[in-house]
């Protein structure tokens, strides 16, 4: 934990390889969830700071995008073993300061390294393509390159495997970085930051600003900044994207979600609900790929009674507790909006069949809220439509899979989907029709690995090239067509 004993008082930004102050007085407090003792406090940075950071990035592109493309990959192997020998620690870290259980925070941080696998594959991923002979004694060439200096911008949830996505594989193509982590999970960042540096990366290709507007927005307009990286909530990523394409950059901008899962009636009901418990109140329901909708096709109260059962078992509490499932909300302030949400749920007619408010003062310390769950929700209403981004659980009845679709349809988010079945003309319509970009077939959490595309739809993603598999790759390089003629 040297990061956190190093800077208990307030974070420091990492620019060309030093660890710095930022040039702002304000600061944020960085609060436990499970208890709000405070771990230490962020600068709310400047974008004086930003244009520090960039103004390293760039000047230590010049050298880094001449670096042999295997020399670069190398550092990304030691970075792996860096972080495989360091992976408890991580995961001891994530639990702190955002929270969740410790085996999903373990989990996380096995995801973030497998980012670091894909990347180091930079050699071949990298390689363009050729033609002999396109045309009479013509031939044809493709060359990648590196964009430049790219910016990401991260959330909460994932302080670990989201910056992963983003930074190894835009080096390891050349380009240089500028994370800008959340305010309400910072400590993380310096400490990958730091094994970054220990793994042989070169000043200034990977940087870190602290802070919140004033450090996206400098990301933004800045013009030295060829690429943005955006993960976060559904209003900020499109503004991210308006504002970011508007300067000229390229923008990849993931967001928000609501994610529907269909139980028909054959399912085993076992793993449907098992499944179902997991995906909606792990990681109190803060995952871009929770389950937060329900589609119970046919009458199924067996179902709707075998669930309500697990999650009046469920044990609640600190993450670092091997038994706990369902551990705080991110901060105060967003359970409250939470708890507007569930008034609202009320107000319009939702059922509501587990009331997860009564377990706020058992743990009163913690920012806690037990599994809630609504039954017979409408498609209209708002805890329906809207990312309540809680361990708040929305079941919609539907008197057949082609309902179940429309609801799915109706939702303007369409980041992932499950069906429970073992019917295999369902399976198909399913995947045919249901209009999200990640699907799980008898999976809870069906996120997709670092291999392939993290492929959200509708106002789940703003851009055309996601993140990881060859999206990433395609996005962290630009192209160069040679054509040559050999007739002389
Ligand atoms: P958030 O939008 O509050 O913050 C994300 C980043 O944007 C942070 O770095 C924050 O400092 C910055 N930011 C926030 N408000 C801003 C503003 N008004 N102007 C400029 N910058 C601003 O998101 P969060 O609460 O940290 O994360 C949770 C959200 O992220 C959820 O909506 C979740 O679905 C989404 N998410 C999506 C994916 C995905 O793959 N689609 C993955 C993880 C999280």
């Amino acid at each position: 934990m040297s990061v956190i004993k190093k800077d208990t008082a307030i974070l420091k930004n990492f620019i060309n390889g030093e660890w710095v102050n930022s040039n702002s007085i304000q600061a944020l407090d960085v609060p436990n969830p499970a208890t709000n003792e405070l771990l230490t406090k962020v600068p709310v940075s400047t974008k004086e700071d930003v244009d520090l950071a960039v103004v390293a990035a760039k000047a230590a592109f010049k050298e880094w995008k001449n670096v042999p493309v295997p020399k670069r990959a190398r550092i990304l192997f030691k970075y792996h073993y860096l972080l495989t020998e360091n992976h408890e620690e991580l995961a001891r870290l994530i639990v702190l300061e955002n929270g969740k259980a410790y085996k999903e925070a373990y989990g996380e941080v096995q995801r973030g390294i497998e980012c670091v696998e894909f990347a180091s594959g930079a050699p071949t991923l990298m390689m363009g393509e050729t033609l002999s002979g396109i045309a009479e004694e013509i031939d044809s060439e493709m060359f990648r390159y590196p964009v430049g200096v790219v910016g990401g911008i991260t959330p909460f949830n994932f302080p670990m495997m989201v910056p992963l996505w983003m930074f190894p594989l835009a080096v390891a193509c050349g380009n240089t970085f500028v994370l800008k982590p959340s305010e309400r999970t910072p400590i993380l960042a310096n400490r990958l930051a730091e094994l970054f540096a220990e793994a042989g990366a070169p000043k200034g290709v990977l940087n870190v600003v602290h802070g919140s507007h004033d450090v996206v927005n400098g990301l933004l307009e800045h013009k030295d900044i060829a690429a943005i990286s955006f993960v976060g909530s559904q209003p900020v990523a499109k503004y991210v994207y308006q504002r970011a394409a508007a300067e000229g950059k390229r923008v990849q901008a993931l967001s928000g979600a609501k994610n529907h899962h269909i139980v028909m009636p054959d399912a085993d009901m076992d793993r449907a609900v098992q499944n179902i418990i997991s995906s909606t109140f792990g990681s109190a329901g803060q995952r871009c790929m929770a389950c937060s909708a329900v589609v119970v096709v046919g009458e199924n109260d067996r179902f709707v009674s075998a669930l309500k059962k697990k999650a009046d078992e469920l044990i609640i509490g600190n993450g670092m507790d091997d038994e706990v499932l369902l551990t705080p909300i991110i901060r105060r302030e967003h359970r409250e909006k939470v708890l507007g949400f569930i008034e609202k749920g009320l107000e319009e007619g939702a059922d509501l069949i587990r009331d997860g408010r009564r377990e706020i003062d058992e743990l009163p310390e913690g920012n806690f809220l037990g599994p809630t769950i609504f039954d017979h929700v409408t498609p209209e209403m708002t805890i329906a439509r809207e990312e309540i981004f809680a361990p708040v659980l929305s079941l919609l009845r539907a008197n057949d899979l082609d309902e179940g679709l429309e609801y799915i349809r109706k939702s303007r988010f369409g980041n992932g989907a499950t069906i429970y079945t073992n019917n295999a003309k369902a399976i198909r319509q399913f995947r045919e029709e249901a209009d999200a970009g990640m699907l799980g077939i008898n999976v809870g959490v069906p996120a997709t690995m670092a291999f392939f595309p993290f492929s959200g739809w509708k106002d789940s993603f703003y851009g055309d090239m996601h993140v990881n598999g060859k999206d990433g790759l395609n996005f962290y390089t630009r192209k160069k067509m040679i054509t040559s003629r050999f007739d002389g």
